[in-house]
């Protein structure tokens, strides 16, 4: 009996696995599908100049909605597309798709203003990216101070002299970096300083209790005023009340974006935001 049990145990273990790896196999091809048929959207959410009031600029964020499965958010296909190699696909895709649309807005008269994309740590430390990057540079003419890279703390943490080269070549591109989620990383201050960033992004987890936490406002006071001593710009993410504006207004952040301006939003809305 003992036996038997132990050997049903195994097996509903092995199932459960057998499941979970099904599962992941459809997804990974479906993103590939989704990938080749141009399924894949991406939004748009505006960033905010705080002194003006006005838009400066959009975070490009990734959107894939599933005819079957429905949406599938980007916590779960991004990792899932850097475990199985295919973000850089998915990054190359993005940027290509991003910069095309600035250049159309651009073609069309709409104010200048740069785009914020998102760059995986896998494609960080590949050779690829600073082909990519003057291709597309290229392809689509788009100014290049118009782009700016968010990467995040764990990208920078992988080969930390090789990362430096790697951003100087970028930054001789005359591309933008940003570190995205700054705060939630381990990356030292003496490495920071070393870097040719343009920006900090002060992560959202900091400013979701603003203003009851007093310890979550210390943080975000010391962030700016690290970003400004370091000569950078900062943003905050997340910003959902007019308490949480009200509080980096007074702090002197540059910029912020969140629900409380916009969520992300497709490029016809955004245009549609811009002109009112
Ligand atoms: P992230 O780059 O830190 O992006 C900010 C996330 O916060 C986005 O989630 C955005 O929709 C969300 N957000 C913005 N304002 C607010 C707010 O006021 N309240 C709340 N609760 N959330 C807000 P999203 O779009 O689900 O993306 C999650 C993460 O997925 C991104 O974090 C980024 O790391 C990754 N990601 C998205 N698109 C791409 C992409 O094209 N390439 C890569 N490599 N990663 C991407
Ligand atoms: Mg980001
Ligand atoms: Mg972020
Ligand atoms: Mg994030």
């Amino acid at each position: 009996k003992v036996k038997s049990e132990g050997r049903n145990h195994i097996a509903l273990y092995s199932d459960e696995l057998t499941a979970q790896a099904k599962q992941r196999v459809l997804l990974e091809t479906r993103l590939r599908n989704a990938l080749k048929q141009d399924k894949l959207q991406c939004y748009y959410q505006p960033q905010i100049d705080i002194a003006s009031g006005k838009i400066m600029g959009a975070e490009v964020l990734l959107r894939w909605h599933d005819a079957e499965l429905g949406h599938i958010p980007p916590s779960v296909f991004i990792p899932l597309a850097e475990s199985c190699g295919l973000i850089h696909h998915v990054g190359s895709w993005v940027l290509q798709q991003s910069c095309r649309q600035l250049k159309t807005w651009l073609d069309q008269g709409i104010a200048p203003f740069s785009l914020a994309i998102n760059v995986s740590a896998h494609q960080f430390n590949k050779d690829q990216l600073l082909g990519l990057l003057e291709q597309v540079l290229i392809d689509t003419a788009v100014p290049a101070h118009l782009i700016e890279l968010e990467v995040t703390e764990s990208a920078l943490m992988i080969n930390e002299e090789r990362v430096i080269a790697i951003m100087q070549q970028i930054k001789a591109m005359g591309i933008r970096l940003a570190i995205d989620d700054f705060g939630t990383g381990y990356s030292s201050l003496s490495y920071l300083k070393r870097l040719p960033l343009d920006a900090l992004k002060i992560d959202r987890r900091f400013i979701e209790h603003i203003p009851q936490a007093h310890d979550d406002k210390q943080i975000t006071s010391a962030i700016i005023a690290l970003a400004h001593n370091m000569n950078l710009k900062v943003l905050a993410e997340g910003v959902e009340t007019a308490e949480q504006l009200a509080f980096l207004t007074q702090q002197g952040c540059d910029y912020y974006q969140g629900y409380y301006f916009s969520k992300p939003i497709p490029a016809n809305e955004f245009v549609a935001l811009l002109q009112r």
